[in-house]
């Protein structure tokens, strides 16, 4: 890489990166408008081009000619389990471990619901306090609800969790990458030590499924959700996805027993009796048209080695910060995320005090999308399937381009929308 940033030079070592990619086929999957740089994968993944077509049979055919037959002939009935299969093979999870089913807050508050009611004596749920806000605030839900005493335990700083998992401690709640820096914690470290104090672990993987390499069972976790909007392109409010550890399925019924769990839901019984297995972790009815889109979506991975997908997402980073860091200087940019790619989940933060929100909807403006996290951070996603090292050099020249001219300062940049 180019170590005095040159302009040329940059751009012949994200050629050269370009050109050895083994990845690189893979953009021709997704439908990306001209002229943008898309980072914000990590938030809501971009169209992939079969989506499309899968959608359209899927209201035309299955939906306007099937009708109702489609729960059956057209497999609707199965795609929570069919779709669970094809996350699972991303997350290290083996078949009839992951249903796909509502938000991953509603299955956050089921599998809570199950660790607490596995651990009857114990009232903590272990935390960080930069956990996503919707589980802590669903962890607080679930406690009220319960009134038991539980008690939500959060700690400032990751190293401080092992000693926050005493003889009290129920479960561990955590989040795997950080989705405000993109700090990776130790899945398999973490879930043994929480093992030996005997307590259960309860992962999000929001940022790491379709992001990083997991291997749920490997590391022996006891339970996970994810979403399946961001890194599987899943499109907007796609539905989530939850795992629960062979052991613990059968040994819990979650309280959200709705007929879809129900061992028999066509018998239309007065009482609930749980369905064996994962299934009694679903709920309603569920959404078929967006399970339809998620589908088509994970089909792609099929050609995806997570091993080179890895390697292209830590490059890639490495290659944005320096690029960052080299066209940028004494503009009041920090880098977040941890520097060393292997503590990092698929995504680079740098805050910038006094801004940074203006910033990111001048780089929009520009067409380099990425977005704002409270409350000074500017985060991009780095998605190896449709963004390559060009694309990386681009948003760092434009970046240094409205820092130097001042550009971003324009009011309508501060003004604020609803979703940032
Ligand atoms: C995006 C995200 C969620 C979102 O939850 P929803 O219920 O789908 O809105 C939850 N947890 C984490 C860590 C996230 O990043």
């Amino acid at each position: 890489m180019a170590a005095d940033g040159a302009p040329a030079d940059w751009d012949t070592s994200a050629a050269a990166l370009d050109a050895a990619d083994p990845l690189a086929g893979c953009r021709a999957l997704f439908d990306l408008p001209e002229g943008v740089v898309y980072l914000d994968g990590n938030s809501l993944g971009p169209l992939p081009k079969a989506v499309k077509a899968r959608m359209a049979s899927a209201v035309q055919t299955e939906w306007g000619e099937g009708l109702i037959r489609s729960w059956n002939s057209a497999g609707w009935v199965d795609l929570p389990a069919k779709v669970g299969g094809r996350i699972g093979r991303l997350i290290g999870a083996a078949d009839g471990t992951v249903v796909a089913a509502d938000s991953t807050s509603v299955n956050l508050f089921k599998l809570l619901s199950a660790a607490l009611a596995l651990r009857p004596g114990r009232k903590k749920i272990i935390s960080e306090r930069a956990n996503f806000p919707t589980d802590l605030y669903m962890a607080q839900g679930l406690a009220g609800l319960l009134d038991r005493g539980h008690e939500l335990v959060l700690v400032d700083d990751a190293e401080a969790l092992p000693a926050a998992l005493d003889g009290d401690a129920a479960v561990l709640m955590l989040t795997h990458v950080n989705y405000r820096t993109g700090a990776m914690l130790d899945m398999a470290g973490l879930t043994a030590k929480a093992h030996a104090a005997g307590a259960l672990t309860l992962w999000d993987l929001a940022h790491s499924a379709g992001a990083v390499p997991v291997d749920l069972a490997a590391a022996k976790a006891d339970f996970a959700v994810g979403c399946g909007y961001k890194f599987l392109n899943g499109g907007p409010g796609a539905p989530a996805f939850l795992y629960v550890a062979p052991e613990h399925q059968d040994s819990f019924s979650q309280p959200l027993s709705g007929w879809f769990g129900h061992e028999a839901p066509f018998a239309f019984g007065p009482d609930y009796r749980p369905a064996a297995g994962i299934a009694r972790y679903l709920c309603g009815t569920p959404p078929v048209l967006s399970l339809a889109a998620l589908d088509e979506a994970l089909a792609l991975w099929d050609g995806v080695d997570m091993a080179e997908l890895r390697a292209k997402s830590i490059a890639l980073g490495d290659f944005f910060i320096a690029a960052v860091e080299a066209l940028c200087p004494d503009q009041g940019l920090e880098l977040v995320s941890p520097r060393e790619g292997g503590r990092r989940g698929s995504q680079v933060s740098f805050s910038r005090p006094g801004g940074a929100y203006a910033i990111m909807q001048c780089l929009i403006a520009h067409g380099v999308i990425g977005d704002f996290r409270s409350p000074d951070i500017l985060r991009f996603g780095i998605t190896p399937l449709y963004t390559g090292f060009a694309d990386a050099l681009a948003a760092a020249r434009c970046l240094a381009g409205i820092l130097e001219s001042g550009e971003w300062d324009a009011p309508a940049f501060h003004a604020r929308a609803k979703v940032t």
